[in-house]
């Protein structure tokens, strides 16, 4: 039997049918009911024409509806492209002429992102908007089509486990967005890895915090339905909302960037306690190189356990993590926060290694860099379109990830940086994840990102970005001073820029390559 990933909902349905499977923005669905409408959805999509391996859009915030696009999409054997939903109209031109999508889902609210751009489209045929209740010439109300269809079950295609399920482009941190071929088998494989390695049971309730249309939040459709859990929308991601949420539905867990759980702390410190109280959450999760005091009040101030994680689009994604519960019996906190602020072992089924520029792997002292590399049942088939960069990227069967690590004693990966991101000063090599954590300990500082500036006599010198909490004030000579009183002086940022925020993806990412933009507009 070939991994396909409509296997997910099928099973939701006959285990869990009666069970509150959606909790949309404006009703509750149960599995049944959410699958019927995935069926008619399905039947919508053979009348417009769609067959197996056919691109389907998704621009939306996390909705029901776009849920509804996962199976109803991916039960056709047609290829679902989920887009940013911060983009511009240019690159929502690029990525739909270059996926070659022939029908496109539009939430209403996003319409205008997309409308400049619409008489452009070379191979879009059909636009239906959800949240439009009458059809509006070419843009046709997704509500009313998709009633006109039966919910009984859909002829399926043969299919294999290898056809592809996404076109997912790259969230653009570090240049144009790359559209990323995963299989069926692969968010097959992860969903399956990653439902153990978090222990999801019918008894979770998961809040989508990240945004489906990016590869964190893009599996946990799978993962969630495979074991019957409830899933709660929220199109809006703002603390009061968040712990709304949490509330109402007793949410269990939560996936989220660093620095939307950030600002959970930062309005749980301002909200007092009542943002803290009555809440169900077992973990929240995050990737992206917390820094162990992040990790800290995570735990103690929010009282909640926190797991990281580790991967990348290309492995659709999570391929290590920190979480390993037996080994944290007897350890002290702060021993505890030290190792799940470390990308941690790798998941089962992915082979990772942290390797030098000679292939060999690093030794695991702490002290040595290298690349980290995976072969997996999880990896993409390859950037669509696009044998070039997919050869860079895939060699001897390892995806070369671009990120630098360290391994410690225990084989615990530990991130350092991007290879684009590191800084090299008087020819040592700086982590700036390194020196953010160090900036992270100072109460002034909310958010700090770290990256290489021109530096007459060591080449490269680290400059911080740095956000202050509200109400503090700190000399820029005075978070240098704290800074090199706790790391080597080599480390220390020399420059500090102050600002009101830092440049974001949609997913919560700081683009430090805006930041490098910022520095040689400004020379400074
Ligand atoms: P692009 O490839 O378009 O520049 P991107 O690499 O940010 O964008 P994603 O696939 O969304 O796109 O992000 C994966 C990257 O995020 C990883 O390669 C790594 O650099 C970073 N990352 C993910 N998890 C962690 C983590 N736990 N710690 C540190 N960095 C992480
Ligand atoms: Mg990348």
């Amino acid at each position: 039997v070939p991994m396909l990933l409509p296997q997910f909902l099928d099973r939701a349905v006959k285990v869990y049918g009666k069970k509150a499977a959606i909790v949309g923005e404006k009703r509750t669905y149960t599995y049944r009911e959410i699958n019927d409408r995935v069926n008619q959805l399905s039947r919508g999509l053979q009348e417009a024409g769609i067959n197996k391996g056919d691109r389907v859009a998704y621009l939306a915030p996390n909705t029901s509806e776009m849920y509804e696009g996962f199976y109803g999409v991916l039960q056709l054997g047609a290829v679902m492209v989920p887009l940013n939903t911060r983009l511009k109209p240019e690159d929502y031109l690029y990525i739909l002429n270059h996926s070659g999508t022939r029908v496109l889902f539009v939430d209403d609210e996003l319409l205008q992102l997309i409308q400049p751009v619409l008489n452009e489209l070379t191979t879009v045929e059909a636009v239906f908007v959800h949240g439009l209740e009458e059809d509006q010439d070419a843009l046709r109300s997704y509500e009313k089509w998709l009633s006109s269809f039966e919910s009984d079950p859909v002829d399926r295609p043969d299919m294999d486990e290898n056809d592809l399920a996404t076109l997912l482009y790259t969230s653009g941190t570090t240049g144009k967005p790359k559209g990323v071929m995963l299989s069926h088998r692969s968010n097959f494989m992860h969903a399956l890895t990653t439902q153990h390695h978090l222990r999801v049971s019918d008894h979770d309730v998961l809040l989508h915090v990240l945004p489906m249309f990016h590869v964190n939040g893009w599996g946990s459709p799978f993962y969630y339905t495979a074991n019957g859990a409830t899933q709660v929308f929220l199109k809006k991601v703002v603390p009061a909302d968040i712990f709304q949420k949490v509330k109402e539905n007793s949410v269990t867990v939560m996936h989220m960037a660093p620095t939307v759980l950030n600002g959970l702390l930062q309005y749980a410190e301002q909200q007092a306690e009542e943002a803290k109280t009555k809440q169900n959450i077992r973990i929240v999760i995050a990737g992206s190189a917390p820094p162990p005091v992040f990790v800290k009040a995570v735990e103690e101030k929010l009282k909640w356990e926190f797991i990281q994680v580790y991967g990348m689009t290309e492995a659709a994604p999570l391929i290590t993590t920190s979480i390993i519960r037996d080994t944290q019996q007897d350890m002290s906190p702060e021993e505890k926060y030290r190792l799940k602020a470390k990308a941690g072992y790798e998941f089962i089924g992915s082979e990772v290694k942290v390797v030098n520029e000679n292939g060999e792997e690093v030794t695991p002292n702490g002290k040595e860099i290298g690349e980290i590399i995976v072969r997996s049942n999880t990896v993409m088939e390859g950037y669509w379109n696009n044998p070039e960069e997919t050869h860079k990227a895939i060699r001897d069967g390892f995806y070369h990830t671009g990120d630098m690590a360290f391994v410690d004693e225990e084989g615990n990966i530990e991130i350092a940086d991007r290879k684009k991101d590191i800084i090299i000063s008087g020819g040592e090599n700086i982590s700036s994840i390194e020196v953010e954590a160090v900036l992270y300990d100072h109460p002034a500082v909310v958010e700090a990102a770290v990256i290489a500036v021109p530096h007459d006599k060591w080449g490269e010198t680290p400059q911080a970005v740095v956000v202050l909490r509200e109400g503090y004030v700190v000399s820029e000579d005075e978070l240098i001073t704290f800074a090199r009183s706790r790391m080597a002086h080599f480390k220390a940022p020399t420059i500090i820029k102050f600002v009101d925020d830092l440049p974001k993806t949609a997913s919560g990412k700081i683009q430090k390559v805006h930041l490098r933009k910022a520095y040689w507009e400004n020379k400074g």
